[in-house]
């Protein structure tokens, strides 16, 4: 930082390269601790990074900054992602500043991989197991909870549930050691969920032109969104679990005779579940059966940032 452009020494393998911006009112609201939103800036390109089975290296951070935020508010968001940056060895070799009517945060990423390892979307062959690192619809919990009334946030307040749905939130984890694990165990097709899984498995099938068959049981749904349900009515855990966004839990395929491997490494490596939650098929539809066995088609919901 501070000559004219950063210089780096490439890796050895591929570089990759990811972007992503937050937009004040769009993606964020001023009321979030910049410190969370400094580090969610960071992971989501982290995560990206992590689902192409990569290691992420350097960063550059764009903001725009607006009048309702000071010195402190800028400090605190550098230092949120210095936090994440730290965590995964990764470094901020520059950026830029501006001023406008919005805060926009702007962060881009690159990563390595090697050719042998790297992992796309396009891979899934029909037969591979459907798996889901980690618990789905925390962060959409978070969200409604932050955005339901006082009495409910009241008496949520201070509750171990309350306060796994804000981290998973607020603080979600990019899953770096788990996609390269994953790729080891020789992953057709990867990707992050941060659109919700119906949508971005949907995405997935459509990149390797498969279709899939998704056990409704066996999606992941993140315990604390059945105390949340218990509060909040119309909020389904399942229905939180399939289109809400932002989890960047890793979705992949997997040939069958790997699946327990792989789930005994991230166990292991990581104390991360591996759930197993349906195969890859030669059709081009992506279904979801029910636990009586009837089957509907997997409604592409998720987070549409034109909607
Ligand atoms: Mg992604």
């Amino acid at each position: 930082v501070g000559d004219d452009a950063a210089l780096v020494e490439p890796g050895h393998g591929a570089v990759l390269l990811t972007t992503d911006l937050l937009v004040e009112g769009v993606h964020f609201e001023l009321s979030m601790a910049p410190r969370d939103l400094g580090y969610k800036a960071l992971v989501a390109n982290i995560s990206d990074v992590a689902a192409m089975a990569g290691s992420p290296r350097y960063a550059l951070v764009s903001t725009v900054l607006s009048e309702a935020v000071g010195p402190p508010w800028v400090i605190e968001l550098y230092g949120g992602m210095l936090e994440a940056c730290k965590e995964h060895a990764c470094a901020i070799v520059g950026g830029d500043l501006s001023r406008g009517r919005e805060v926009v945060v702007s962060v881009t990423i690159t990563g390595e991989v090697s050719h042998r390892d790297v992992v796309s979307r396009t891979g899934a062959r029909p037969g591979d197991r459907i798996v889901v690192t980690g618990w789905l619809g925390g962060a959409a919990g978070g969200l409604a909870l932050g955005r339901a009334g006082d009495d409910v946030v009241r008496r949520a307040a201070g509750t171990d549930w309350e306060r796994e749905l804000s981290l998973a939130l607020d603080r979600p984890v990019a899953r770096v050691g788990e996609g390269q694990t994953l790729a080891q165990c020789g992953a057709t097709a990867m990707m992050d969920v941060s659109d919700g899984l119906a949508l971005d498995l949907t995405r997935l099938c459509a990149a390797s032109s498969v279709g899939a068959r998704v056990r409704l049981d066996d999606v992941p749904v993140h315990p604390a969104l059945r105390h949340l349900a218990g509060m909040l009515p119309g909020h389904d855990p399942l229905e939180l679990a399939l289109s809400g966004g932002e989890d960047y839990e890793l979705l992949a395929t997997i040939p069958e005779d790997r699946v327990t491997e792989a789930m005994e490494l991230l166990n292991g490596r990581y104390g991360t579940r591996l759930h197993g939650i349906g195969e890859v098929a030669a059709t081009q539809e992506v279904v979801a059966v029910g636990a009586d066995g009837a089957e509907r088609p997997l409604e592409p919901k998720g987070w549409d940032h034109f909607a």
